[in-house]
C-alpha cells in the first residue's frame, strides 16, 4: 500500500521505517529536512511538502509535536487537506488534547476523506518494532478500514470510541508514568545518600512494587547519567513531557477533576525545562530532581 507520513520527528521516522520493512511503499516528508535522510536511505520516497504527500498516498500517517503542528501541517496553503484528498484516509497519532482531534475530523470529512485518531502507548523502540499500544477513536467502518495498517505498528490496538476518546485514553494512561519521573527523583534524592552505586540502587528501585515499565527500560540510561556520562539519544523528551502534563492538567480540570498531584509534577518539569535540560530524556528529570538542592 502507499503510505505517507508527514512529520518524521522521533516516532513519526520510527513508524516510517517500520512501514518500509513490512512491504509499503513509504512517501515522506518532514518541516527539517535532513531528518528525511535515513528514511530515503531506507527506501522512502522523500517530497517537499505535506500535499505532496497527501497526492501520492492511499493513507496518511500523522504524529507531530501539538495542535499547532496539526493545524499547519493538516490545514497550510501546501498541507494534507490543500487538495484533492477525496476517499484517502488519515491517521493521526500526536498526544493532544481530545479537542484538536474533534476540531480536524469535520475538516478531513469535509474533503470527502476519512479520519481516524490513534495516539499510543509506547517509544520509538516499540515504534520501530510495531509494538505500540494503539488507542484509536474513529466511526466503527473507518476503524474497520484503519485497522489493517495499525495492527502493523502495534502490539494491542484498542477502539476506544468515537474520534477524541483516543486522545482522552492517552492522556490518562500516560498520566501516571509522568508524575513517576518526578516521584523517582525524589525518592533517588533519599536513597543516593546512603551511598551505593547507581547500578545498585537502580537494580533496588527495578525490584521493587514501585518501578514501572519506563523506569525498568531507562534503569541503565539513569545509572549511566548517574556516573556523569551522556546516556545517547532521548526517545520522549522532558519538553514534550511538559506539553502532556499541561494538556492532562487543562483536560482533567475541565472535567471537574481536581489535579494536585499532576500539577506538581507539571512544576517539576517546568523548572527542569526552565534549567535548560528540556531536550535530555525524560528519564533525566528523576536524575536532575535527585541532584538539585533546595
Ligand atoms: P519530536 O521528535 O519532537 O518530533 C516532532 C515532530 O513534529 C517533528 O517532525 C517536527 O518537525 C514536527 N513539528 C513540530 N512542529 C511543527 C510545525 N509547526 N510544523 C510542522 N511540523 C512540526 O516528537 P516525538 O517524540 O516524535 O513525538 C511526536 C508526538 O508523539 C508528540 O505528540 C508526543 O507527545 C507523542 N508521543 C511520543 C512518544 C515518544 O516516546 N517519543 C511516545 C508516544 C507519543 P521538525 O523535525 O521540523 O521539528
Amino acid at each position: 500500500m502507499k503510505i505517507g507520513v508527514a512529520g518524521l520527528g522521533a516516532m513519526g521516522a520510527a513508524i516510517a521505517a517500520r512501514l518500509i520493512e513490512v512491504g509499503h511503499e513509504v512517501v515522506v516528508w518532514n518541516r527539517t529536512p535532513e531528518k528525511a535522510k535515513p528514511l530515503a536511505q531506507a527506501g522512502a520516497k522523500v517530497v517537499g511538502s505535506p500535499a505532496e504527500v497527501a497526492a501520492q498516498s492511499e493513507a496518511v500517517i500523522t504524529i507531530l509535536t501539538d495542535g499547532k503542528a496539526i493545524d499547519e501541517v493538516y490545514n497550510g496553503s501546501n498541507g494534507l487537506l490543500s487538495g484533492d484528498v477525496k476517499g484517502k484516509l488519515f491517521i493521526e497519532m500526536s498526544t493532544v488534547p481530545p479537542k484538536v482531534e474533534t476540531d480536524l475530523a469535520p475538516k478531513v470529512r469535509g474533503k470527502g476523506a476519512t479520519m481516524v485518531e490513534c495516539p499510543v502507548g509506547g517509544s520509538t523502540t516499540p515504534a520501530r518494532n510495531g509494538q505500540l499500544l494503539g488507542l484509536m477513536g474513529a466511526e466503527p467502518d473507518d476503524a474497520l478500514r484503519a485497522r489493517p495498517i495499525l495492527e502493523q505498528l502495534t502490539r494491542r490496538l484498542e477502539h476506544c470510541g468515537p474520534v477524541g476518546s483516543g486522545s482522552a485514553m492517552k492522556l490518562a494512561i500516560n498520566l501516571p508514568l509522568m508524575v513517576a519521573w518526578q516521584a523517582y527523583g525524589e525518592a533517588f534524592a533519599i536513597a543516593r545518600s546512603v551511598g551505593w552505586d547507581p547500578k545498585r540502587l537502580l537494580d533496588l528501585f527495578v525490584a521493587s512494587n514501585g518501578a514501572n515499565n519506563g523506569l525498568k527500560t531507562r534503569a541503565d540510561m539513569i545509572v549511566t547519567m548517574f556516573q556523569g556520562k551522556d546516556p545517547g539519544p532521548a526517545t520522549f523528551t522532558i519538553a514534550n513531557a511538559l506539553k502532556d502534563l499541561r494538556t492532562m492538567v487543562e483536560t482533567g480540570e475541565s472535567l471537574g477533576a481536581d489535579m494536585i498531584a499532576t500539577k506538581a509534577a507539571l512544576a517539576g518539569f517546568q523548572d527542569a525545562v526552565q534549567h535548560g535540560i528540556g531536550g535530555g530524556d525524560g528519564s533525566k528529570l528523576s536524575v536532575y530532581w535527585a541532584e538539585k538542592k533546595k
